[in-house]
């Protein structure tokens, strides 16, 4: 019997490999699902489909839904391709009625394998129901000439499920390290691995029961030396006679070494190489499983996130580091379980994925004794972090891995603080479940600011005094985004700013601060304030986007904007990430004229002997010093030597967040070139903006 296989994939180079691979076969193609059903119209007879899941016009899904209804493709089998991370697309073409699945990329010595395996049970089943002349095609022929074991069953009842063994070919017997009489006597579940049983035999029953026709599985024998040897198995159910008793028919291929490379590539996939522990990877993908499969029982998250990793690194090295996640990692697989397994989800990260556990009380306990567990492991390493608890629920948004990761993580970091070195427990519950909501609304607002819907959101700009105190004139006034949404009301930028950084929403919304910003300036312009200056606040991804400087200085030339009046602020911790690009960045904006300060200085990164590599104009002392101006000895307060170190290297300075009459009273005896703060005026919407520039004899 010549086998015919259709192969249905839309990838050219996948259906010449499987072409070369099966050329004992008859083999067909067909791109996608249309033309597959083109030619199982025109062809008579073709046994067996290699469909491709995803495939353009007609895809694999679509193509078994049309043959599932039409009786004369009831014999056709199918099995199925789909990838590594797709069980929803296996599981959902079993139902269909695909009888095997192969996982991309393709492994070909498995492909043939399970066409070999197919093969043979289409030609012993076509030889049972056409009853051949016994010379040609009869079942002892097949049944030993065949390079794959086969076993046949008859019956099964309650006190021995698996039925009887009527035949066994030398290959099953080779496989199996027994004889036919052994293998009669033993039965086979009684040589299955413990762990494959129940698969087998609820697959079993279902067949029995006339739900399916025939299913197929990895599975385990044990050989007499306790060894255990890998096949892949197919079972179908055949009436060899009207009426007579159901027999089944088994057939089997030796896969020990696929499976063991397949184990391997598993465990490598699944694993972290240094610590040994499952990786994110593989929590993920349970993850992801769990929900597909809406498994009713318990699940919970635990999720330690140790501080301070980081900084240990860049003081002490990673290699030290490195040791304190190992030694981490093994005291708390001490308190992994099968139904509590351990994961090392990221440098400084574990998870505890925790099935079928009692109730909230019990993940508190379990909690706290970790978190004395580590105390007591880090007491001399300065090491503390946060304990955070999820209970997995079991509506529609649990099925996001990413939202419950994100959860868990919300609540693991809510108590992690540089400063302390101890582990405190937090449950998530509403109050954080309304911080995730509020930052998901915030990113919506972000989004609909972006696109102009103005009913839900509105990104418009207040500017706030800087005033010279030579001339006590305005100089310029800094631009501040402020954002108002339907939802939330007025949104702090000290919240939605790093939120549009972390979504990069920072970069559309950022031009058009710049672009309203530039359009305030003309309008000071035409009322006669030509001279004042803006002075607008640019996040470090907008800096990174190479085309920044080119960007802006069009946006300049296209609103004939003079570009003296412009500064940009940038934060210290800016140069940290990238000194050399953001200098070079910096002075072709200052060569096209553009002032640049850098803000909030001394609450960053760099030291004052960095200060001098940055080319800059101008630095902004942060709000804290000009605070300190508060105090009552005065003469110790280090604002002034910022001012006059700020000088010796050529820079203006610029005090933030001047309250108060006496904190400007020292900053003009020490000097400082210009001011900002609540005592001069509040950040002021566009018109009071221009008002307070007529009234404060502005130039
Ligand atoms: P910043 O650049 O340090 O801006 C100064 C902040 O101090 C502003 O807060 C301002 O309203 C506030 N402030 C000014 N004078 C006083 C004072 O006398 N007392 C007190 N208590 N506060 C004062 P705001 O507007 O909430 O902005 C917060 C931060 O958001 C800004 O800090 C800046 O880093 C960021 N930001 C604002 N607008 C933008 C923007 O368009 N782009 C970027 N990337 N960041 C922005
Ligand atoms: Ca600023």
């Amino acid at each position: 019997m010549q086998i015919k296989i259709l192969v249905v994939d839309d990838s050219a180079f996948d259906r010449l490999i499987i072409k070369s691979m099966l050329s004992e076969y008859s083999i067909l193609t067909a791109c996608d699902g249309l033309e597959a059903m083109r030619v199982l119209e025109e062809v008579n007879g073709i046994d067996l489909l290699i469909l491709d899941l995803n495939m353009p016009n007609m895809n694999g899904f679509q193509l078994l839904e049309a043959l599932r209804g039409d009786e004369r493709f009831r014999r056709l089998r199918t099995i199925i391709l789909t990838n590594y991370d797709e069980l929803e697309n296996e599981i959902k073409g079993l139902r269909l009625g695909a009888v095997d699945y192969i996982r991309k990329p393709i492994h070909m010595d498995s492909l043939k394998v399970r066409i070999d395996v197919h093969a043979a049970l289409l030609r012993a089943q076509d030889a049972l129901e056409r009853k051949l002349d016994e010379q040609t095609y009869s079942l002892d022929m097949i049944l030993e000439q065949a390079p794959i074991g086969i076993a046949i069953t008859r019956g099964g009842d309650p006190e021995r499920p698996e039925g009887v063994l009527v035949r066994a070919n030398s290959v099953y017997e080779e496989i199996t390290g027994r004889t036919m009489e052994e293998l009669a006597e033993l039965g086979w579940v009684a040589i299955t691995h413990p762990d494959d049983v129940k698969e087998d035999l609820d697959n079993l029953q279902r067949l029995q029961a006339g739900e399916i026709r025939n299913y197929s599985m990895d599975k385990r024998y044990i050989r007499p030396d306790g060894s255990v040897v890998w096949v892949h198995m197919i079972v179908a159910a055949m009436t060899p006679q009207p009426n007579s008793e159901m027999s089944h028919i088994c057939l089997v291929q030796d896969v020990s070494d696929r499976k063991q490379m397949e184990m391997e590539r598993k465990y490598i996939s699944e694993h972290d190489r240094w610590t040994g522990l499952y990786n994110r990877n593989y929590l993920e993908s349970l993850l992801k499983r769990d929900a597909i499969l809406e498994r009713q029982s318990k699940r919970a998250l635990i999720g330690i996130n140790l501080s301070m990793v980081q900084l240990l690194a860049v003081n002490y090295g990673f290699q030290y580091t490195q040791g304190l996640i190992k030694k981490a990692a093994e005291v708390l697989n001490q308190f992994s379980t099968d139904s509590r397994l351990l994961f090392h989800a990221r440098e400084n990260r574990f998870v505890f994925y925790w099935y079928d556990y009692k109730d909230k009380r019990e993940l508190v306990n379990f909690a706290e004794t970790i978190a004395d567990t580590l105390e007591s492991l880090f007491v001399t390493d300065r090491i503390g972090g946060g304990i955070g608890i999820l209970e997995i629920g079991q509506s529609q948004h649990e099925a996001d891995v990413d939202l419950i990761l994100r959860k868990l993580l919300i609540a693991s970091e809510k108590h992690v603080n540089a400063s302390r070195n101890d582990f405190q427990v937090c449950v998530y519950d509403e109050e954080l479940e309304a911080t995730v909501n509020r930052e998901t609304y915030i990113v919506e607002a972000l989004n609909a600011a972006v696109a102009d819907d103005h009913a839900k959101a509105e990104l418009y700009l207040q500017y706030q005094p800087i005033v010279d105190l030579r001339t006590n004139a305005i100089s310029s006034f800094e631009a501040l985004a402020r954002l108002w949404t339907a939802e939330l009301g007025p949104v702090p930028p000290a919240e939605f700013i790093p939120i549009a950084e972390k979504t990069k929403l920072i970069l559309p919304i950022g031009e058009k601060v710049i672009l309203k910003a530039f359009s305030f300036l003309n309008k000071l312009k035409a009322r006669g304030y030509g001279r004042i200056g803006i002075a607008i606040n640019v996040s470090a991804i907008q800096l990174l986007k190479p085309d920044f400087a080119s960007w802006l200085l069009g946006a300049m030339r296209e609103r004939q904007i003079d570009s003296n009046n412009v500064g940009i602020e940038i934060t210290e911790s800016v140069f940290a990430s990238d000194c050399k690009g953001i200098n070079s960045m910096t002075k072709e904006l200052r060569d096209a004229g553009l002032h640049i300060a850098i803000d909030d200085f001394g609450t960053g990164y760099s030291s004052l002997s960095r200060a001098k590599e940055l080319r800059i104009d101008c630095m902004k002392i942060a709000k804290q010093f000009v605070d300190k101006l508060m105090g009552t000895n005065l003469k110790r307060a280090i604002t002034g030597d910022i001012i006059s170190m700020s000088h010796k290297l050529g820079h203006c300075t610029i005090a933030e967040g001047v309250e108060h009459d006496i904190q400007l009273q020292y900053l003009k005896e020490h000097d400082c070139d210009k001011v900002q703060g609540y005592l001069i005026s509040r950040p002021l919407d566009e018109e009071d903006a221009i008002r307070f520039a007529s009234e404060h004899g502005a130039i």
